[in-house]
């Protein structure tokens, strides 16, 4: 930043600080917007087993911008984890994703990410206790996927309020898993049901070397008692290697099906918009 650069490149550094913040500011502001009047949308990936059974789904948002066209989640959550945008887009992208499982057939379940400032904020538990009660889904049909960084400040604070929604009955997983900088130890003490690998170890399968940490990272979750999912399976010989590995491992990836809109999960898996109660 700025603020860094120090003698005569000061200048240059300002122009380009500035520009960025302006972009961060117009995306922010365009997206508190489309929270209110539309634009935002949830897709669904499917999550099956070795047998292309469904188990459920991750939840995964989409900006149709009205200009720019579809934008990343990679490029706005993070925009809008900077502020508190990321607590109302948060509660958004949960009640949406509530009233989607409601039209899921039992037991199937949904995966929703939940970003490290929208869990650390003090109301998180109650905010979603009461977007549970207003949708009346089964808690233990939801998985929270969060991140190694979440864990990296403050960890009483976040077991405790994991535990607290556990007893609801919703499930954890730790998302991009390997990828972050927190210790194996935190590992136990963490209500868990899941870990995710990463899906650039899912990727690494291909190569004989890299297939050392898949291992160990199945190692991991076998001797947790977790259950695995790797994310980003793109060919039959990765798919191969994983269920090799773990038989129970839960696939995810373009190789099984790539993220949909809500219809068009319901029209492929149950062949109708909306499946019958
Ligand atoms: P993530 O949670 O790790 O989600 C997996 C990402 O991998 C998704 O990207 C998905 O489309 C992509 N993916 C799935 N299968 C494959 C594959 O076979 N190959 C490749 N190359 N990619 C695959 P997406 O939807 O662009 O989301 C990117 C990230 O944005 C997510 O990573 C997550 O961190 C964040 N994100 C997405 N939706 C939400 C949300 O609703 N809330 C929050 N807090 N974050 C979200
Ligand atoms: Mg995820
Ligand atoms: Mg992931
Ligand atoms: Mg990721």
């Amino acid at each position: 930043t700025a603020k860094d650069a120090g003698g005569n490149q000061t200048a240059v550094y300002d122009a380009s600080y500035s520009l960025e913040l302006e972009k961060r500011y117009d995306i922010e502001r365009e997206l508190r917007r489309a929270l209110t009047e539309g634009g935002l949308q949830l897709y669904l990936q499917p999550q099956v087993d070795r047998q292309q059974r469904l188990f459920g789904a991750e939840v995964l948002v989409r900006w149709q911008h009205h200009e720019r066209g579809m934008i990343s989640p990679a490029d706005f959550i993070p925009v809008a984890e900077q502020t508190d945008l990321i607590v109302d887009l948060g509660k958004w992208i949960m009640q949406h994703a509530f009233e989607a499982l409601a039209q899921l057939p039992e037991p199937l379940v949904l995966a929703i990410n939940i970003s490290p400032r929208q869990f650390r904020k003090y109301d998180f538990v109650s905010c979603v206790e009461r977007l549970l009660a207003d949708s009346g889904v089964d808690p233990h049909r939801l998985i929270f996927e969060v991140t190694e960084n979440l864990l990296v400040e403050d960890v009483n604070d976040v077991v405790r309020k994991m535990l607290a929604l556990q007893k609801l009955g919703i499930q954890f997983s730790i998302d991009d898993f390997g990828t972050g900088y927190s210790s194996l130890s935190y590992l136990r003490k963490l209500p868990l049901q899941e870990i995710k690998i990463d899906k650039s170890f899912v990727q690494a399968v291909d190569d004989d070397e890299q297939r050392a940490i898949v291992d160990s990272i199945f190692a991991i979750a076998r001797h947790l008692n977790l259950r695995l999912v790797a994310e980003g399976v793109e060919t039959q010989a990765q798919l191969d290697y994983l269920v090799k590995a773990d038989p129970a491992v839960v696939l995810q990836g373009f190789y099984i099906a790539k993220p949909m809109p809500i219809d068009a999960f319901l029209a492929r898996y149950f062949g109708a918009e909306k499946p019958l109660q």
